[in-house]
């Protein structure tokens, strides 16, 4: 039952009328706090992160997505794929590289042994940008705690960035593909291999016999990395 100082500011409220109340009275009647709100990626399990990436709203791009794009596969997993942003097919299907380009990644990852559900695929953006535009900074900055809690929980003995978006945005450099790629990299002490993205491959196929050095170069990091 409301008590009658409470319903006559509900009366008040529903007006549109303000009510001002002294400071402890506004504390007794804020809604508990919700712990799940204010608590970093940094301290979440996969769940916890998987969940709060779905409800997102930390950047404009939430409102334009049809699905967020956690990321899929293993998490045992040695590889971490890494991505740009979903596409139209993986945002109504929230599932990271489908499509051509994502046969075309399946396929490299079978050249070196590995198969899909054996690594872990995710993009540096969790949201589609309207258009297939490029990130932009704010967005992948507000996305980035996602991804380091990824890497953190997965700590895998190798990261592929595909594509310049990827390789920009994970070693905050402006250099091209063909400049950052074909050498070690690391993050935070793991290393790391760019090469050209599934859908620039699909359209200047004669790459891809350097994605494949990057591939060689990428499992002989791994098979030598200690953590
Ligand atoms: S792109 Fe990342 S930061 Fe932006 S709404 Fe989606 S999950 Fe949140």
């Amino acid at each position: 039952m409301m008590q009658p100082e409470n319903q006559r500011r509900a009366y008040l409220r529903a007006m549109g009328i303000d009510v001002w109340l002294p400071r402890d009275s506004l504390e007794d009647e804020a809604a508990p706090p919700d712990a799940s709100v204010n608590v970093s990626p940094a301290a979440m399990d996969w769940e916890a992160l998987r969940g709060s990436v779905s409800a997102c709203t930390l950047c404009g791009l939430s409102q334009s997505r049809t699905n967020t794009v956690f990321g899929i596969g293993s998490a045992d997993a040695d590889w971490l794929i890494v991505g740009e942003a979903p596409g139209a097919e993986e945002d109504r299907r929230g599932e990271p590289f489908v499509g051509r380009a994502g046969k075309l990644l399946d396929e490299m990852l079978r050249a070196i042994g590995q198969r899909r559900e054996d690594v872990f695929i995710a993009n540096i953006l969790k949201c589609r940008p309207p258009d297939n535009r490029d990130p932009k900074a704010d967005e992948s900055a507000s996305c980035r705690p996602y991804l380091e809690r990824q890497i953190e929980l997965l700590r895998p003995r190798i990261i592929l960035a595909v594509g310049r978006i990827a390789a920009q945005n994970l070693l905050g450099s402006d250099e091209p593909v063909g400049r950052l790629r074909g050498r070690p990299h690391e993050l935070g002490g793991i290393p790391l291999v760019v090469t050209y993205h599934p859908a620039y491959l699909l359209r200047s196929p004669s790459q891809k016999n350097k994605a494949w050095q990057d591939l060689c170069l990428a499992t002989r990091l791994a098979a030598e990395y200690s953590a």
